[in-house]
């Protein structure tokens, strides 16, 4: 397997499920390739934000506890 190939299968394994051997030439590829091994991550993360995206995830209505600075704040005294 070649790194287009297998960067192919990588991005494709999130589109459809490989074969069995497919997967395992994958890994092999991605244990002695650390090109496509990055590759392979950040399109992993990439369908994680994607799918917690088109899930609809509030990340933008995560609130910071404000309670916390009260305590750093008596750890300063
Ligand atoms: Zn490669």
């Amino acid at each position: 397997m070649n790194c287009q190939k297998a960067s192919e299968l990588a991005s494709r394994q999130y589109d459809q499920p490989l074969s069995l051997s497919k997967k395992i030439s994958l890994k092999f590829h991605l244990l002695i390739c650390k090109h496509c091994r990055n590759f392979n991550k950040n399109i992993e993360q990439l369908s994680h934000s994607m799918q917690s995206f088109l899930r609809g995830d509030d990340n933008k209505d995560q609130k910071t506890d404000t309670s916390d600075s009260d305590d750093s704040d008596s750890q300063l005294k």
